[in-house]
């Protein structure tokens, strides 16, 4: 279990998978051999698997512990859902709330949960499933989420033929408004005194990010403005699921440069082992120091 310490915060990363069958070309458009052949001594064998020419990534939260309060963020996939379209995500039955357990919190403990935003890989476990209902994990939580995602996912969702995001905008997001326990941002927002909130827009349209700080250190939660460490390094560098390739780049930048100017730590929520690093600014672009 990674534990990291922020300044009187704890972080603790809770898995839910960590995988190495992402087809590198497939995910990264402009993957190229020679591009990344230079970085093959850092990436293999925790970011990147040469042998099926695929990289690994993680799929987990963030438990933030700080100031008597419990927040997680991102939610991962979940278990039992129809994800037809992702079949390793397809009803999937993992130890993600065992794993919670061993991190010491019930989910009646969690005060709140944040999610960067609403794709399919992040909300997840905003609920479960109870007596064939998909009801709140988290029940005493405030769930934050960023307005411009779900106007953006409820309209599309209105108008699609198929669910949206997989099926997850109605079984993992819709329950929680329903329950009443969703609070809408727009824009940046403080949350309280040790975390804010900023817009980060490009991945999807209300994409944010979680800034943290505490006694003088700081850490920013990116979500998936970035997904692969390969990108601190090629920053213009989108995923195939970016929705808005110019302010996806742009919103990428924004974050090593808040990082390398401040010291940030990174809290990515795909990344490889060791899972979080410092960013060095570095003859014009950047590098990940890895902790
Ligand atoms: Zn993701």
């Amino acid at each position: 279990m990674t534990n990291v310490t922020i300044g009187a915060a704890q972080a603790t990363r809770i898995e839910e998978m960590y995988t190495a069958d992402w087809d590198a070309p497939a995910f990264f458009p402009d993957w190229r051999k020679e591009l990344v052949a230079p970085h093959l001594g850092w990436m293999v064998p925790d970011h990147f698997d040469p042998a099926k020419n695929s990289l690994k990534l993680s799929i987990h939260s963030w438990l933030i512990r700080v100031g008597g309060r419990s927040i997680l963020v991102d939610t991962c996939v979940g278990n039992h859902k129809t994800r037809l379209t992702r079949p390793k995500w397809h009803l999937m039955e993992s130890r993600y709330l065992a794993r919670l357990a061993e991190a010491g919190i019930r989910p009646e403990e969690i005060d709140m949960v944040m999610c960067t935003h609403l794709h399919a890989d992040h909300v997840g476990w905003n609920t479960r499933l109870d007596n064939g209902r998909w009801v709140p994990t988290f029940p005493k939580a405030r769930y934050v989420f960023s307005k411009t995602d779900y106007d953006h996912y409820l309209a599309l969702d209105r108008e699609a033929k198929a669910p949206v995001n997989h099926g997850a905008f109605r079984d993992s997001v819709l329950p929680v408004v329903e329950a009443g326990l969703a609070q809408m941002v727009t824009g940046a927002a403080e949350i309280d005194e040790h975390l804010t909130l900023e817009p980060a827009p490009g991945h999807t349209p209300g994409s944010v990010v979680v800034k943290l700080a505490s006694n003088g250190e700081r850490a920013l939660f990116c979500g998936d403005v970035l997904h692969h460490a390969i990108q601190v390094h090629h920053p213009e560098w989108n995923s195939f699921v970016c929705a808005d390739q110019d302010l996806a780049r742009k919103s990428r930048r924004g974050v090593l440069e808040h990082c390398s100017g401040t010291g940030a730590l990174l809290m990515p929520v795909h990344f490889g082992a060791p899972f979080v690093c410092h960013i060095e600014a570095r003859g014009g672009g950047f590098v990940p120091r890895f902790v």
